[in-house]
């Protein structure tokens, strides 16, 4: 009783120290798969460092539920970090609802215990709530942001409980995909914007059904305004700005796509992108618009879900083609925040830009240890990448004797050594209020990065930046974790 008593003391005392300091606003940032390597490569393309990559960073674990990151083993094997890396479900889940949890799980453990989410959180206290990405709506990223459920394949469940709260919405004779969503439901999202069109390869995430029920519905009382992808309208773009512009517009659903599934992949050189189909940084600056009418602010997640396709595919010119429109999207919301116009200041809003794990374990060699980048790209290197025979990844080299092997003596410009995940650690970088919360948190030493934390880190700072304390039974790990609270517990 005694301590139960201290405890609520501390709770009280601890919520006096910062409150007055709570984000209004968080834009969590995630580039996926989008690893070091990848974001010193997009920088050796483009010459440019992004702003976003001066502020404070720092290192992330990723791994999932029941596995580990060894930080000696990370750099004296080099297969290591190809074992068991997390998929970005459990990366998702980690990050949103600060639990670890089975690969696939989309914000339940494997127990069937249902996570409450930053945005579950955020919803409670009146706060907007949108997700816009390159990929399916309902992938596993924006998923997570938006749903719960047993398994990321159930995408259509996935997508109904995120627009309308309920996964079974929509749901008529057939079943498939429309199952797990075991949770109580939730409020839906205000915002959600990305592929999935089903005539545009929606494939199981987001069905006819669906996209006839944001048609019929949109502008009703309540109800999304719709908008979607139309053959022969290269403006997407513009339409969509003009839709988040109308000051009625405070529900928005946005349905696009392309050939892939995803919106079409833009390239390092700017080709390759749909103008049918709206740009990350379009996506992002409509959801900031409309989401901006919440008075109580919002949370956004903004993904660059191909960032990961493009590097699955281990296809340089398209990752750093989706990179690019990443870091465009991110200086979008530097931009807004930036803005005296409206009232988000860096005193009352938090951005996070981080990766949920890194993909195709990049570097400049062909298996070596991911300490160099490549240092230089240019556009006859993403010309010269291909795959090296027998390997089953592909690298640019100079390959003068075109055997498809990397022969003693010719210049080797990057290569990838994976087609999967890794479990190397992935840098994050964050500006704002609560945003030096992450130097608290520190789960171990890299030999090489140095400190790191743990994504489910990630959810903590967000809920303290959110309500200048942390969920109540958090406090006592994070207590300890403190010094000059361990001396305040220990007097108990
Ligand atoms: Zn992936």
């Amino acid at each position: 009783m005694r301590f139960l008593l201290s405890l609520i003391l501390l709770f009280a005392q601890f919520n006096l120290t910062i409150s007055g300091f709570e984000a209004k606003y968080i834009v969590l940032m995630i580039g996926d798969g989008y690893g070091y390597n990848h974001q010193q490569s997009v920088n050796a393309f483009t010459g440019v460092i992004p702003e976003y990559q001066a502020w404070q960073q720092y290192w992330v674990s990723t791994y999932s539920c029941g596995g580990s990151y060894d930080p000696s083993s990370a750099w004296s094997d080099f297969n290591y970090v190809k074992q068991n890396p997390t998929d970005s479900a459990a990366a998702a889940t980690a990050i949103f609802s600060g639990h670890k949890t089975y690969d696939e799980g989309i914000n339940i453990s494997s127990e069937g215990t249902c996570f409450s989410t930053i945005v579950d959180e955020a919803r409670l206290q009146g706060k907007g709530t949108g997700a816009v990405t390159s990929v399916y709506i309902s992938h596993a990223t924006p998923g997570a942001w938006l749903a719960h459920n047993e398994s990321r394949n159930n995408g259509f469940a996935i997508a109904a409980e995120a627009l309308w709260g309920n996964p079974t919405t929509t749901m008529t004779t057939t079943t498939a995909y429309y199952g797990g969503g075991i949770c109580p439901t939730h409020t839906p999202a205000d915002v959600l914007i990305g592929a999935g069109h089903p005539n545009w390869n929606g494939d199981k995430y987001v069905n006819g059904s669906m996209r006839e029920k944001l048609f019929a519905e949109s502008g009703n009382p309540g109800a999304f305004h719709f908008i979607e992808r139309q053959s022969g309208s290269p403006n997407a773009g513009t339409r969509l700005e003009n839709l988040a512009n109308n000051p009625s517009v405070t529900r928005l659903a946005g349905l696009f796509g392309g050939s892939n599934g995803n919106l079409d992949y833009r390239l390092a050189d700017g080709s390759g992108y749909n103008p049918e189909n709206p740009t990350l940084t379009e996506m992002t600056e409509a959801a900031l618009k409309v989401l901006s009418h919440h008075s109580q602010g919002f949370v956004l997640m903004v993904e660059g879900g191909a960032i990961d396709w493009a590097s699955h595919a281990n296809n340089m010119d398209m990752m750093i083609g989706e990179a690019i429109d990443f870091n465009n999207a991110v200086q979008t919301v530097i931009d807004w925040v930036d803005d005296p116009s409206n009232d988000s200041t860096w005193q009352n809003t938090l951005v996070i830009v981080t990766s949920d794990h890194e993909t195709g374990y990049l570097n400049a060699f062909y298996h070596a240890f991911p300490i160099q980048a490549p240092p230089q790209i240019t556009a006859e290197m993403l010309l010269l990448e291909k795959s090296i025979s027998g390997t089953g990844v592909r690298a640019s080299w100079d390959d003068q004797n075109m055997n498809d092997l990397i022969d003693t003596g010719e210049d080797m410009y990057w290569s990838w050594n994976t087609t999967g995940h890794t479990n190397s650690l992935v840098p994050l970088f964050a500006k704002g209020v609560g945003a030096n919360y992450f130097n608290i948190y520190t789960k171990g030493v890299d030999p090489v990065r140095g400190n790191y934390l743990d994504n489910t880190d990630i959810y903590q700072v967000m809920y303290l930046a959110m309500n200048g304390r942390l969920p109540f039974y958090q406090l006592l790990p994070f207590l300890q974790k403190s010094t000059s609270k361990i001396s305040f517990l220990t007097l108990y």
